[in-house]
């Protein structure tokens, strides 16, 4: 069995999909036992399908971002049909709609 990646069909909007890889970065941050004030990278949420930016934030940081938003992006970058609710130095939140 290949894991072939598709492009066709259902795919979802890069913000939403980043935001379920970074979903699963923190699991494995926290299954491993990292420190929570280490910073852990994670991918940038914004809509630019070629972005490769990582935000690196401690996993308690994380935690406290992803409660007050919906995406969480690197400085500058931006989310389609997203508002920014706060900039910080090393991370942008933006909140749907
Ligand atoms: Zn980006």
């Amino acid at each position: 069995m290949s894991a072939k990646p598709s492009a066709e069909g259902s795919r979802q909007p890069r913000p939403q999909e980043t935001r379920e890889r970074n979903a699963r970065i923190a699991a494995t941050a926290r299954a491993h036992r990292f420190d929570s004030a280490v910073a852990v990278p994670f991918i940038c949420e914004c809509s630019e399908a070629r972005c490769e930016e990582l935000i690196r934030l401690p996993l308690v940081e994380y935690t406290s971002v992803r409660d007050a938003c919906d995406f969480i992006v690197a400085p500058g970058h931006q989310v389609d049909d997203a508002t920014i609710v706060r900039v910080k130095d090393a991370v942008w939140l933006y909140r749907k709609g």
